[in-house]
């Protein structure tokens, strides 16, 4: 893993080239059903290697002279909080006043980068493009995002680029992670279980430099919070900037195995809260939601529970199959709960699923509504299996798995939910042919 994030000027073509990498990767794995696609995250597998890629475009909005502090600002985050720095400039424009600010930003960072020369649709703009060696940023990659022309080198450029995985000790321990908008509790609860574990906490390397997790117990299981450095000790950076926060959050879900999403009870649902919902999501972690601040609720009732329940699964369909557990960190109320249900999510998310079982299960369920025929063509399901993959994946087996759509892939994943023991774990069904 490692994340990729994609900076320049305004159009340039940085989501065109964000859209032609992340396309790659769903031509080779289905989306997960039911997940919007981000216009600014998505995963990328090149050559074994599998990265994020984040489009700083996406997030800068406003007027021209907004645009040029932000960039500057994205730049840094960028240099900060990711592994490698894609940086695009357009041959039609030739170099401007702003490529060369974020140049020197890149130049004087010790941070991986690659300068990508985007529109090179002909030989002309080849020969064009040797100005862009004066930003003083050594070799480039001329491509065009439009016509798919040297993104292959290019790729390969950016997986020699990523850091070196390195494994983090006690493979086998349940990886946990906080993660949330900035301000809705999650320093508070990390610091109010690693406190109580004060003689028992053990600070490990994680997979990147900056990511730090720590080893602690309780009753009596140990687990490993992940990227916890980032939420002990005070942060020089603007939190607020919702870029940041995703990069950070990107690292953080991608390290873990079960994700505790953490909602302020005092603002409901917000936009950032789902998109981070969807990365959990696409990343197929384990998911438990806590809705922290619940003592700043007055006058609750058992209605109050629901009708929370019902906006959270409002928001977050079709996945609803979530165990959400209502909290303060103040009151230290049900934090204990959520790292016991964080655990049991773990545990249905690495038991598999007997064969046998799926198929006594699952074939009465397709007998009983089969999929509709397409233009004639019956559809034959004979079988299913789990895959031997991390996160749950199931592959049935057919004749034409090309005509099973959406809502009957949304209906055996729902049988499948009703029968086996799934709640907060997200899954994957292929349908292959035999
Ligand atoms: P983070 O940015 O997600 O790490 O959030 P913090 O843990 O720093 O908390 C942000 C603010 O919310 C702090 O002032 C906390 O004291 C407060 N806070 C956190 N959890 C609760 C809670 O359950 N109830 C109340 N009333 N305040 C909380």
């Amino acid at each position: 893993s490692g994340i990729v994030a994609v900076v320049g000027r305004p159009n340039v073509g940085k989501s065109t080239l964000f859209n032609r990498f992340t396309e790659s990767r769903k031509a080779i794995v289905n989306d997960v059903a039911g997940v919007t696609r981000d216009r600014n995250y998505g995963k990328v597998e090149w050559n074994g290697r599998e990265f994020s890629i984040i489009d700083t475009g996406g997030y800068v909005d406003g007027s021209d002279d907004i645009f040029e502090d932000e960039i500057r600002r994205q730049v840094h985050l960028a240099i900060e909080e990711s592994d490698v720095i894609l940086f695009v400039v357009n041959v039609e424009d030739g170099i401007t006043e702003l490529d060369n600010g974020v140049a020197e930003l890149l130049r004087k960072s010790n941070k991986e980068f690659v300068l990508v020369v985007n529109k090179v649709d002909n030989n002309k703009r080849s020969l064009d493009a040797t100005e862009f060696y004066s930003l003083g940023l050594g070799e480039y990659y001329c491509i065009s995002s439009i016509n798919g022309s040297g993104t292959g080198d290019l790729l390969d450029e950016v997986v020699n680029k990523l850091p070196e995985e390195i494994p983090v000790e006690d493979e086998d321990l349940p990886k946990l992670a906080f993660v949330g908008r900035p301000n809705v509790g999650k320093s508070s609860t990390v610091n109010i279980l690693l406190d109580e574990n004060r003689n028992i906490v053990t600070d490990m390397a994680g997979t990147t430099r900056d990511s730090i997790s720590t080893r602690f117990s309780k009753f009596g299981h140990d687990f490993i919070m992940v990227d916890t450095a980032g939420l002990r000790k005070k942060r020089n950076v603007n939190e607020d900037v919702e870029f940041y926060s995703t990069l950070r959050s990107v690292r953080t879900i991608e390290n873990s195995d079960v994700c505790i999403l953490i909602i302020d009870a005092t603002r409901g649902v917000e936009a950032q809260d789902v998109s981070i919902f969807n990365l959990i999501q696409r990343n197929r972690k384990g998911l438990v939601v806590m809705v922290n601040k619940w003592d700043l609720i007055e006058n609750k009732d058992t209605n109050t529970i629901n009708e929370f329940k019902e906006r959270i699964h409002r928001r977050f369909a079709p996945f609803v199959d979530i165990p959400i557990i209502f909290t303060s960190a103040v009151t230290k109320q049900r934090i204990i709960k959520v790292l016991e249900e964080a655990m049991i999510v773990y545990e249905r998310r690495t038991t598999r699923i007997a064969t046998s079982k799926i198929n006594d299960v699952m074939l009465p369920v397709i007998e009983a509504y089969p999929p509709p025929a397409y233009k004639g063509k019956y559809i034959k399901i004979k079988y299913g299996m789990q895959l031997p993959t991390h996160a749950p994946t199931f592959a049935f087996y057919c004749n034409l798995p090309q005509y099973i759509k959406d809502p009957y892939k949304r209906y055996i994943e729902n049988k499948f939910r009703e029968n086996f023991e799934l709640t907060g774990v997200p899954i994957q069904i292929f349908f292959r042919k035999k």
